[in-house]
């Protein structure tokens, strides 16, 4: 399978099986609208015919001689290497977790997946037994697999913040008996954030996720406070003091774009010029019913909006300067491991998520869905069950996916959006998979310039 599309002034190609990109001519480009394997010997005449009112034919036969020399040296029409990966890939241990320390929150944002923080159930916090029970579980279940992940969500967690100390440092004492070692990351709104949570967060934390929308305008609308007012003067105070204390470790600034700010480029170069790097702003995932949704029809401004956010990315580079946005990272070279290529999150097999009363569900987007309901860790129950429909649902599983040249880097979408959004969690969501693939175009765009300009 190929892909192929014009953007930034360039022909590019994919060949999806092997992941190799190329920036090819005109004619190639159009030739491959025309020919496909099996090929013949020589170009087809009604080709030749077809293409000779542009091209000249000779050249034309050329370049198809070319084509087919590639497809026999495996570079084009490549075959799929990774199917058999996923056929006997199945149960996995549990890597990672989602700890669901605060259904609480502090802030009333309105499109919020989790019902401004309660999921649904009720505004409540975990307390510290079901915490160091979810750490049990954790060690348990993730067998001898010895680098776990562990990340403090909510919620807003800030507002549990003695617990998340306490399960740090029961869990620290756990990981030595173990001989395992835990990444702790904390995505918080950053409305609590003191120089001593700082401080600890620091400390422990090898990730912070830190929610902002953008522009002080964008973030207001959507991001407020109990009693209305905006949340972004206090927010954007306390980032710009932490983001710089946590010296080389990783952090990110992370927001989310409605149909109300479908410029959103410019929220991400706000976001740079106030000072941060690593940058994420998404696509809100909403019912359509909701005046701020995405909608089809907003697809063609959303798409020219990340070709402009490239053009403006390339531009920061060539300044000298460093920006990292999320959504255009892409490793042509080594890319993610073919496992991770077909199952992308894991989410229900080889991650779930720990609500405060201790339920057990396949990720923080599904907390709240009975039906999906894995588990307690109180009283040890876990339907192997659920995770193992998880662990089969890959992209050779999910019929639009077989069929998707972005399966590679996409990985089969997001489970807990195809079950929301589509109804099942092996059906794609036709909006989100309009927005990752053009996504995955300018992160192509990008990084085969990149290479170019790296070759010259
Ligand atoms: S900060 Fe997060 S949990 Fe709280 S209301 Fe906003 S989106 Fe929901
Ligand atoms: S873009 Fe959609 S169809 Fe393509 S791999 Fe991703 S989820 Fe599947
Ligand atoms: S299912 Fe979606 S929300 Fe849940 S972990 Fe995977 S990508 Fe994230």
């Amino acid at each position: 399978m190929i892909h192929k599309y014009k953007l930034a002034g360039l022909n590019i190609l994919l060949d999806v099986n092997s992941g190799g990109v190329h920036i090819i001519d005109d004619l190639t480009y159009d030739l491959l609208d025309n020919v496909e394997p099996p090929f013949d010997e020589k170009c087809p005449a009604g080709v030749v015919a077809k293409l000779s009112k542009t091209y000249d034919a000779g050249d034309i036969e050329e370049c198809y001689a070319e084509i087919v020399e590639l497809y026999n040296d495996k570079i084009l029409f490549s075959e799929d290497d990774y199917e058999k990966y996923a056929l006997t890939s199945v149960a996995s241990p549990i890597k990672s977790m989602c700890l669901h320390v605060s259904h609480d929150c502090n802030l009333r944002c309105e499109y919020c997946f989790a019902s401004t923080g309660d999921f649904g159930g009720g505004r409540m916090l975990m307390d510290l037994e079901t915490g160091k029970k979810a750490i049990d579980f954790l060690m348990k279940m993730s067998a001898n697999r010895e680098t776990l992940e562990l990340d403090f969500f909510g919620g807003e967690p800030l507002m549990n913040f003695d617990v998340v100390r306490q399960i740090v440092a029961y869990a620290r004492e756990e990981e030595k008996k173990y001989n395992k070692k835990i990444r702790f990351t904390i995505t918080t709104n950053g409305m609590l954030l003191t120089e001593d949570k700082m401080d600890f967060i620091n400390e422990e934390m090898s990730n912070v996720v830190l929610s902002i929308d953008g522009r002080k305008e964008v973030n207001d609308r959507m991001r407020r406070r109990v009693d209305g007012s905006g949340s972004y003067d206090r927010i954007i105070e306390n980032y710009k003091k932490f983001v710089p204390l946590r010296g080389d470790k990783d952090y990110y600034v992370r927001g989310t774009y409605t149909k109300y700010n479908l410029d959103f480029s410019n929220d991400v170069i706000h976001l740079f010029e106030q000072g941060f790097e690593q940058i994420s702003v998404e696509p809100v995932m909403a019912d359509p019913k909701m005046p701020y949704a995405i909608s089809d029809g907003d697809l063609p401004k959303i798409f020219r909006e990340y070709e402009i956010l490239s053009e403006k990315i390339t531009k920061i580079r060539e300044e000298g300067k460093f920006i990292n946005f999320f959504h255009f990272m892409l490793d042509l070279d080594q890319g993610p491991c073919a496992i991770k290529r077909l199952k992308g999150c894991g989410c229900g097999n080889e991650y779930v998520a720990v609500a405060p009363d201790g339920d057990i569900y396949p990720c923080h987007q599904f907390v709240g869905i009975e039906k999906f309901r894995m588990g307690n860790v109180n009283d040890g129950s876990f339907d192997y069950g659920i995770k193992e429909e998880f662990s089969k649902a890959h992209v050779y599983t999910k019929p639009e996916c077989v069929k998707c040249w972005a399966k590679f880097y996409c990985s089969g979408g997001c489970n807990a959006n195809n079950y929301l959004y589509a109804g099942d969690i092996h059906n794609s969501y036709k909006l989100a998979c309009e927005i990752q693939k053009k996504r995955l175009e300018c992160a192509i765009m990008m990084k085969a310039v990149q290479m170019m300009d790296t070759a010259e």
